[in-house]
């Protein structure tokens, strides 16, 4: 898939928004990816996810995977096409306390695994996931992502993969002109 058939998807489900928003990461943007949209829309969800898991293919990177494993909330429906796609098992897991915890799923020593999101601008929820399949035991094969929103700034040290790369605008608080024009503040509620 082409990245303007991609942002065309987006746009028409409504998950790529324009505005003034505060990102998870407490930064300020113009741009958000309300990932829920497309993810709202099975058909269009699976068409992203079966081109990520295309661009993986190609690479080569898909040996002897067993298990996707997906930050909740935003991550469950991106792993779970994912892994239908690669036919392998899908799980997650979930904050508690404001961390991640594998709670209702086990990982084995040795399991192979491929790490989903939908969006990442930091990393933070896939770095945390990372060390959970790492202190279990498991093996990370690769990090599949929806949107990449990093700038190329994020590296997890394992082969990442995204449908879409695209470095938004953002500024910290004290620094956004949009704050400055005095448009209202948007939280998306990722
Ligand atoms: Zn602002």
């Amino acid at each position: 898939m082409k990245s303007t058939e991609i942002i065309e998807i987006l746009k028409n489900t409504g998950a790529l928004l324009e505005g003034h928003f505060e990102l998870r990461s407490g930064l300020h943007s113009d741009r958000f990816f309300q990932c829920a949209n497309l993810l709202s829309r099975p058909l269009y969800a699976q068409q992203c996810c079966e081109a990520l898991v295309e661009k993986m293919t190609v690479a080569g990177v898909l040996n002897d995977v067993d298990t996707v494993v997906a930050p909740a909330l935003g991550g469950i429906v991106v792993g779970h096409e994912v892994a239908r796609e690669m036919g392998v098992k899908s799980i997650f897991v979930e904050k508690q306390d404001d961390k991640l915890y594998l709670r209702r799923f086990k990982i084995a020593p040795g399991e192979r695994i491929v790490i989903a999101e939908d969006v990442v601008t930091r990393g933070g929820r896939v770095q945390e996931t990372i060390d959970i399949v790492k202190d279990a035991g498991g093996i990370v094969v690769a990090i599949a992502l929806l949107v990449n929103r990093s700038g190329g700034k994020v590296d997890f040290g394992y082969p990442t993969f995204s449908l879409l790369e695209m470095e938004p605008v953002t500024w910290e608080p004290a620094e956004c002109p949009l704050c400055e024009q005095g448009l209202p503040l948007v939280h998306p509620g990722s």
